[in-house]
């Protein structure tokens, strides 16, 4: 199945055949005194906000781009930031699935089994078809970024946490780091720290604002603006309650091993939930992810991230790159076998495995 393309893993690449739903888009129904609507799986998330708002609801939280098809955002796991918000696919509560039988499966939250395994399942149980999400009120966001000193950030992290709605940042350990994600100018061993606060709605739609000083609707405030990936991203999620001791160890890592690294460390939280390849599941998280510059061997910087990460019992972003293999996914997902259960009972004859997913998930 193919999403919008936007993986850094080769999770869609295949030598069969590939499918692209991306014609299927759209609201499909709307339900404003349960906060809920049916969304078909090509939509791109850029195309749900306009409709969805019409019907006084958003995205409970989204990530920093909207460019991807809901289906391949679900599928991989992807999210935004905010200590009180899980990962889009939390937010799914129902789906239809054609499996590898042949059969069209609803699934819903009679059968949390099946919806856990369904949330962060990387096209493994079929082609999804409808997506069933439970929205929140149609809501604002003020945009308050900065750019404060490391050692700023570390003695507030705690305040900016808890005061605001979505709290991030990217630490650049040189100069030239801000320019790789477009932010700025971002001195080195400062942080460009994007802050989002939920203001009442009066009703008004404003003119676009400053970007960095924005108050718009929810879905307008999101994407800040990279798209086009200049960078091979690595992103790799521990638990939150060791967040500060990861990111100090990276620090350390990327000033004293790696200085000709220029990629920032970018940092931010999700709330735990239960799907059952979810880089969430079971733990409230911290993110910690970085980049290698595309045209440069960067693998000896991500694999050296890799190892300084290994002890915290990281969970990679399915979509980004990982060193995984087959032993460690099951080391750190308690309900992998639950997961591997479902998977071959939809696809008995691993119609939806490619070459990467063969690797870690055949039997
Ligand atoms: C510039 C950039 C910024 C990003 N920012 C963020 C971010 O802020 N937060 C974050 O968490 N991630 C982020 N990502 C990662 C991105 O959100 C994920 O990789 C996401 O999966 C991409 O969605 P897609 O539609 O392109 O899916 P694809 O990459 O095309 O596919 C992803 C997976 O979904 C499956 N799939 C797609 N459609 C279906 C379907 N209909 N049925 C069954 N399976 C399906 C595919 O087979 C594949 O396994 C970013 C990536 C880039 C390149």
């Amino acid at each position: 199945m193919a999403g919008s393309g936007h993986s850094f893993t080769p999770v869609v690449s295949t030598a069969g055949l590939l499918l692209d739903l991306s014609a299927l888009t759209g609201v499909m129904t709307l339900d404003s005194i349960n906060s809920r609507a049916n969304v078909w799986a090509g939509s791109r998330i850029a195309d749900l906000g306009e409709p969805l708002w019409q019907g006084g609801l958003s995205i409970a939280n989204q990530g920093d781009i909207d460019v991807q098809s809901i289906a391949g955002a679900i599928a991989t796991g992807t999210k935004g930031s905010g200590k009180q918000f899980g990962s889009l696919s939390s937010q799914v509560v129902s789906m239809r699935v054609v499996n590898g039988l042949g059969d069209v499966v609803d699934i819903d939250e009679t059968q949390p089994d099946l919806l856990n395994a369904a949330q962060v399942s990387l096209g493994l149980l079929g082609p999804v078809l409808r997506v069933g999400l439970q929205l929140v009120p149609a809501y604002k966001l003020r945009e308050e970024n900065i750019v404060l000193p490391m050692s700023e950030v570390m003695q507030q992290w705690d305040h900016l946490l808890t005061t605001y709605r979505h709290f991030s940042f990217w630490w650049m350990p040189g100069n030239r780091s801000a320019d790789m994600y477009k932010l700025g100018n971002v001195p080195a061993d400062h942080c460009f720290v994007k802050l989002l606060r939920e203001v009442p709605d009066d009703g008004l739609d404003l003119p676009p604002g400053e970007i960095n000083q924005r108050t718009d609707r929810a879905y307008r405030i999101y994407p800040d603006g990279t798209t086009d990936a200049e960078f091979h991203e690595l992103e790799y999620m521990v638990a939150a309650r060791d967040a500060k001791q990861a990111v100090a160890e990276m620090c350390q890592l990327m000033k004293t091993r790696f200085p000709q690294e220029i990629s920032p460390l970018q940092v931010r939280w999700q709330r735990a939930d239960n799907g059952f390849l979810s880089a969430q599941s079971g733990r409230d998280s911290t993110s910690l992810s970085v980049s290698g510059e595309i045209g440069r061997d960067y693998l000896p910087f991500l694999k050296a991230v890799d190892a300084k990460l290994r002890p915290f019992n990281p969970r990679p972003h399915w979509g980004k790159l990982h060193f995984l293999d087959r032993h460690r996914l099951a080391e750190i997902y308690p309900d992998f076998e639950r997961f591997q259960q479902i998977r071959q009972q939809f696809d008995p004859h691993n119609l939806f495995l490619n070459p990467h997913l063969a690797a870690l998930f055949a039997d």
